[in-house]
């Protein structure tokens, strides 16, 4: 090709539309809270938007939709994310900073409103001089309160806390307006509240006139992570289309699925009927992967496309597949269909079967003995089989696996589905609350099926639980990386993902 022609073709391609690349720094470099900073630019002069979280470590839906926000796109102006601002809080899941008492280690109390004095700790400097360098025109900073102030007025769960000044109350009732339209029936509304408590961040760049301020607040009281997170990125999304910025989709949590991308792409289900802990717990501790969470509204939007693996974990398998509803399960099929890998355990293997009028029906697999699901939870031995352990991930032997009322398996013979193959057989039984026994040795505790270009896979104990042989959860691990790699996206080849 004549190379004038390749520049031209390049930069054609490119395109004037193409946002600038984000930029990623480090705040609090060569500290205990260093913590990444995105900046996420665009073509056109704008407004500036910080969204900060994580302040508290025992507020994780912050944490989790200033994750996501950090890879949003916008045409308009610049959006600065610190996702995860306390560091050791949040790994030690708690309010405040680990062996500092009072507000001593309470982060949001260490920014005066007095400009005269000092900021009360070397993070909470950092954080006001990137604030000082890159000069914001809002600030906004995500927590969780523990109950809702619309019941009880103790907490401020549930509301948007914002300076009192015009602007920022117009665009926070904006934002009520949104986030109030999207909430579960029945569920209490979110309120307005002003002035930010004293030695919070908000408080500080309000009084000291440095930005306009909000403080979001969701509530943990009943409610999953990802039904907070996305109330969180709801309010955001609103402010950014209200100021301009023409932000990307609000469901958008992940950068694309990219053959050079080397993390694996978790989503893990955390919705009605679902108990993600466990999972959550053990995924936390490879880096390999990047996890989010997410629940029926963000599925049924789309949200899945950018994702290698979605787990569905423990709970109720009618309650996740009746509040996934049909548009939920219709995606989840889809995602399979086109490459994606679906991982249910427990319930999430009841999910999967072909049983149910709320299951998925990706694998060839029925359960039998129903009228004695309830056959009660303990510690099983589990065979690897062959199949199970040529794939170099599964591992080989036998294992203590945790059992809480998981499927009994058996082929569904089903013509529209290929079979499955077993990758683990339960060598011993639970046959409590009147079950009877004999029923559950011999049949397959863990299969893979196939469902167009994805995989399915059934795991009727809890190989992610505390109580299962730690080589087994290991093995885990290593399965859901050999999961991604035969996946289509990490080939290259995840047209449509
Ligand atoms: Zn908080």
């Amino acid at each position: 090709m004549n190379p004038a022609f390749m520049v031209t073709a390049l930069l054609l391609f490119q395109g004037a539309s193409q946002a600038p690349a984000p930029q990623q720094t480090v705040l609090g470099s060569g500290t205990g809270f260093a913590t990444p900073v995105h900046i996420i630019n665009s073509h056109e002069t704008g407004p500036t938007v910080l969204v900060i979280g994580g302040m508290h470590g025992n507020e994780p839906a912050g944490a989790e939709a200033a994750s996501a926000i950090a890879h949003w796109t916008i045409e308009r102006g610049r959006l600065i994310v610190i996702p995860r601002a306390n560091i050791p809080a949040l790994n030690a899941k708690t309010r405040r900073i680990p062996g500092l008492d009072g507000d001593e280690g309470d982060l949001n109390r260490h920014f005066p409103v007095d400009p005269e004095m000092e900021m009360q700790s070397e993070h909470a400097d950092d954080l006001w001089s990137l604030i000082e360098e890159q000069k914001p025109d809002w600030v906004i900073d995500l927590h969780e309160g523990y109950d809702f102030k619309k019941l009880n007025p103790d907490s401020v769960g549930s509301t948007i806390i914002s300076c009192d000044e015009p602007k920022a109350i117009a665009a926070s009732a904006l934002m009520l307006e949104a986030v109030n339209a999207a909430r579960k029936e029945g569920s209490p509304s979110f309120l307005q509240l002003r002035h930010p408590v004293r030695g919070s961040l908000v408080r500080a760049t309000c009084e000291q006139s440095v930005a306009l301020g909000m403080i979001l607040e969701t509530t943990t009281k009943g409610q999953h992570v990802a039904t907070r997170a996305r109330q969180h990125r709801i309010m955001i999304h609103r402010l950014l289309e209200h100021l301009g910025m023409q932000p990307c989709d609000k469901d958008l949590l992940l950068p694309p699925v990219d053959a050079t991308d080397e993390l694996i792409h978790v989503a893990l289900y955390d919705g009605p009927g679902a108990s993600s802990a466990a999972f959550s717990t053990l995924l936390a501790d490879d880096s390999r992967l990047l996890v989010r969470r997410l629940g029926p509204a963000a599925i049924q939007n789309g949200a899945l496309e950018r994702f290698d693996i979605l787990i569905v974990p423990g709970g109720s398998g009618s309650r996740q597949g009746r509040g996934l509803g049909a548009a939920g399960r219709e995606a989840i099929r889809d995602f399979v269909e086109t490459g994606g890998s679906y991982v249910g355990a427990c319930a999430g293997a009841y999910l999967g079967s072909v049983s149910y009028d709320w299951s998925l029906g990706i694998v060839d697999a029925k359960v039998i003995d129903r009228k004695h699901w309830k056959r009660g939870t303990g510690i099983v031995d589990v065979e690897w089989t062959d199949h199970g352990s040529e794939q170099a991930a599964l591992g080989e032997g036998t294992h203590r696996i945790r059992y809480a009322n998981g499927p009994i398996l058996a082929p569904a013979n089903r013509d529209d589905i290929q079979d499955y193959e077993v990758l683990g057989i339960y060598r011993g039984e639970i046959a409590l609350n009147g079950a009877p026994t004999g029923v559950m040795p011999g049949t397959p505790a863990i299969v893979q099926g196939t469902w167009g270009d994805g995989r399915a896979i059934l795991l009727s104990p809890h190989l992610e639980s505390m109580k299962s042989d730690p080589e087994a959860r290991a093995n885990l691990l290593e399965y859901l990386q050999w999961l991604a790699l035969i996946s289509a996206s990490k080939q290259g080849t995840g047209a449509g993902k």
